[in-house]
């Protein structure tokens, strides 16, 4: 398929960090694919999760199921809209590999951990995990990745941040944050697939685990449009035996009818601004969008969703459980490196001589931390604390 002018062309790419040889067979961006499909870091998505923790049960969205179906809702529409699949699927891939255990509470722990130490952010975290952490390659540490993968990798980045990247990789991925310019399209439209595909699991997670009811989610327009329209179409689902399946032909028509505004406004969009080039779109305003009904729509379901599951009083104490692992997990580990593993250990022994040692000491046990799985998180607390908390 030939894809519009303004989509991000392999041929056309900034490269990777190592300049390395074509493949025979895969273009740039699904050599990037590949690599992050085969990388450590990816495997380990299965075990961390979101909202829920891991172990509460095999029916929830883990961070792989996730990634998932970002990638699948991003090249849906990235073919209609004529942009490169294979970036949005790669950058799809990769965009949660730096989150640590045990979700945002996880997050939240370790940036409080950090905050001495230049913070913790998870995107920034996802960027490292491709650039430095993965330990695959003999000629360089990382994935060794495109620039335009790498680019949608960092989605969002601190000021702070973003200027030390620009000094380590001046005109890199840190520098559109400190003049104010935009991604490529395929990584905008991630932004928005990551979104769509949560609101919408997080629904169905909620309800699943009994932690929101279907009666809450109709004070939710977004929800209780195709609600009532799906039960018009077909009035058995009315049945309380039949809640599972209203639930899941509602979040059909509702995941349907956000692709579809995407589209449109993101086509509306583009017509006004008629990019002729990638460059084109990092100099005009954000593109991929919805329109703004149901922008406004979105943004009850969020709103929503915060109060009534993120909020759940049986998600904060789990959340407090889980922020109290990260805490004393990353104490332990300052206070005795020996206890973190052998890679790890080494790496803090090298910080030892460094300029800023406490700080390049705090990194490499955040970077740990980070790496964890939920189980092995609470397993690692469980034996150096000998509390079972999870
Ligand atoms: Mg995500």
């Amino acid at each position: 398929m030939m894809l519009v002018c303004y989509a991000c062309d392999p041929a056309q790419s900034r490269g990777r960090r190592y300049p390395q040889a074509p493949a025979l067979t895969r273009t740039e961006y699904q050599r990037d694919r590949d690599r992050i499909v085969h990388s450590t870091a990816f495997r380990r998505l299965v075990y961390k999760t979101q909202v829920f923790v891991n172990h509460e049960g095999d029916l929830f969205r883990t961070r792989l199921t996730h990634s998932l179906e970002v990638a699948q809702l991003g090249r849906s529409v990235a073919r209609s809209l004529r942009l490169n699949e294979d970036l949005v699927e790669a950058i799809a891939l990769a965009h949660d590999l730096g989150h640590t255990p045990f979700g945002h509470a996880g997050q939240d722990a370790l940036n409080d951990c950090m905050s001495a130490f230049g913070g913790f952010e998870h995107n920034l975290q996802s960027l490292r995990v491709v650039d430095h952490l993965e330990e695959r390659y003999p000629q360089f540490d990382g994935l060794n990745l495109t620039f335009e993968t790498r680019e949608g990798i960092l989605k969002h980045s601190s000021r702070l941040n973003a200027q030390t990247l620009e000094l380590k990789e001046p005109g890199g991925v840190g520098q559109r944050f400190l003049d104010g310019t935009q991604p490529s399209l395929e990584a905008q439209l991630c932004n928005l697939a990551d979104e769509i595909a949560y609101n919408a699991h997080d629904i169905d997670d909620g309800v699943r685990s009994g932690l929101i009811t279907l009666e809450q989610l109709e004070e939710v327009a977004l929800f209780d449009d195709f609600r009532r329209e799906a039960l018009a179409e077909y009035p058995h689902l009315q049945d309380a035996a039949q809640a599972r399946r209203l639930l899941y032909e509602t979040t059909r028509r509702m995941l349907s009818a956000q692709v579809y505004d995407v589209i449109t406004a993101t086509t509306t969009a583009v017509q006004a601004t008629a990019p002729t080039s990638v460059a084109a779109v990092r100099q005009s305003a954000p593109l991929v969008q919805f329109g703004p009904a149901m922008r406004l729509k979105s943004q009850a379901l969020k709103t929503f969703l915060l109060h009534q599951l993120y909020h759940h009083p049986q998600v904060l104490q789990t959340m407090n459980q889980a922020q109290q692992i990260v805490h004393e997990l990353f104490r332990a580990y300052v206070a005795d490196p020996q206890e973190m593993g052998e890679g790890f250990l080494a790496r803090a022994e090298a910080a030892r001589g460094a300029p800023n040692s406490s700080s390049a000491r705090a990194r490499v046990v955040a970077d740990y931390i980070a790496g964890m799985t939920d189980r092995f998180a609470a397993r690692e607390h469980e034996r150096l604390s000998g509390l079972k908390l999870l």
